[in-house]
């Protein structure tokens, strides 16, 4: 993939996390210090669960986020493209689907398993 068509990409994927991440911040209520629990006992289970399933869209596409930052920062380096742990070319078609991956298929699979 052209590196400038790569960083377009990236930036628009950049500016629509941006965009998510503070739609979701605003529908978050703020975090209390030492309470957590809302007053309203009987609202207090479906509010809770929402408030987790916002927490955990808002932590991936955050994490989303870094790896889009993590790529754009290797096309300034000039090591765009290549796997992050091995050095080796990140195929074509891998970048196309997944322009901020970061590694390629064999080591993304080995860091999968890490985790
Ligand atoms: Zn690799």
């Amino acid at each position: 993939m052209e590196i400038t068509i790569a960083r377009k990409r990236l930036e628009e994927m950049r500016a629509d996390l941006d965009r998510s991440i503070s739609i979701l911040q605003g529908e978050r209520p703020p975090p209390l210090a030492g309470a957590g629990y809302p007053q309203d006992s009987a609202d207090a289970g479906s509010s809770l669960s929402e408030a987790d399933r916002t927490e955990a869209v808002l932590h991936s596409a955050r994490s989303q986020r870094d790896e889009v930052l993590a790529a754009l920062a290797r096309v300034e380096e000039n090591t765009y493209g290549r796997c992050i742990d091995c050095g080796g070319d990140i195929p074509e078609g891998r970048l196309d689907a997944r322009p901020d991956a970061a590694r390629c298929v064999g080591c993304q699979a080995k860091y999968a398993r890490r985790r």
